[in-house]
């Protein structure tokens, strides 16, 4: 395994590949790597010849309040798991190479950036993130324009940034295929995140609590409830019961458009993002009912 700073290195190793008529998969990430990250490299694995995985905390899609200083980094144990994992690259660029002219929002001489339409991006993460998809969908085709791959491996944990990169690569005419890829859990349920290492003993037990409540309105839709606001109440009297709980939002929403269902009818999103403490976690389930 190689692991690559530099934008022309990577380029070059890309490049190379593809004489040999090899296939190119990527895995975008920001590092401190979990079994959900590496559920995505065993798909790329499995799908094609190399995989390379980026390790970016990628600073424009952080609000200001948001923890951008303080995201999690491990890169020794990533690379370890990434050579493990037969991973071929991995490319960890320094935010001075990915943003040359700084990030435009910050008033630097950067003048593009990727913004996805409002439809998507004004609603569910979008809502309480301003900015944040711009951010991501900016990144994201940078390092598509770097890398080059023919697959592309994303989360469906993170459902609203899937619906944004597959829209982006569409409009875009990015040659990439979007492979999604599902959402991996620990033992009791929790969605697996970087971020779920920042919760308290008792905040790690109580966001159970997520999966719980998905769970339920899974129940409830099977058992013929058709009333996306009746499935809503439930959902949040669930996850009230845990007092340190606190609903951003929960959602259901037609989960290629993201627009509001009454109800849930054909391929469906129930998408939530809940605070415990200062962290913000998100979850989902999608069906096709
Ligand atoms: P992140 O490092 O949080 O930016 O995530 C990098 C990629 O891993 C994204 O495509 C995420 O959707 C995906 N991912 C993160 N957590 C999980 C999970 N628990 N299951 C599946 N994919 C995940």
């Amino acid at each position: 395994m190689e692991s690559i700073s530099k934008i022309e290195e990577v380029r070059d190793k890309v490049s190379f590949y593809k004489t040999k008529y090899e296939t190119v998969g990527f895995v975008p990430t920001m590092g401190y790597l979990h079994a959900g990250h590496m559920s995505l490299v065993r798909a790329a694995k499995n799908t094609c010849d190399r995989v390379v995985v980026s390790i970016f905390v990628n600073p424009s899609q952080f609000g200001p309040k948001e923890d951008f200083s303080t995201y999690p980094m491990d890169m020794e144990a990533d690379l370890k798991m990434c050579r493990d994992a037969g991973v071929d690259v991995v490319f960890s660029p320094e935010a001075g190479d990915m943003y040359p002219r700084g990030i435009y929002d910050l008033g630097s001489g950067a003048l593009t950036f990727v913004e996805p339409v409002a439809g998507l991006t004004d609603k569910l993460c979008g809502e309480s993130r301003p900015g944040h998809f711009r951010g991501v969908a900016t990144i994201v085709a940078k390092l598509l324009n770097i890398v080059t791959p023919h697959y592309l491996f994303m989360g469906q944990k993170d459902a609203q940034q899937l619906a944004v990169i597959e829209n982006m690569v569409t409009d875009l005419n990015i040659g990439v295929k979007v492979i999604p890829c599902p959402i991996v859990r620990e033992e009791d349920g929790l969605a697996m995140s970087s971020r779920n290492t920042y919760l308290s003993r008792e905040d790690r037990i109580s966001a159970t609590v997520l999966n719980r409540s998905l769970q339920h309105a899974d129940k409830m839709i099977k058992d013929g409830v058709a009333s996306s606001s009746a499935i809503i109440e439930e959902m949040t009297k669930i996850i009230s019961s845990e007092k340190n709980a606190e609903i951003d939002y929960i959602e259901i929403v037609d989960a290629a458009s993201l627009e509001r269902v009454e109800t849930p009818k054909g391929d469906t999103l129930i998408a939530l993002a809940v605070k415990f403490g200062k962290t913000r976690l998100i979850d989902n389930m999608r069906l096709v009912i």
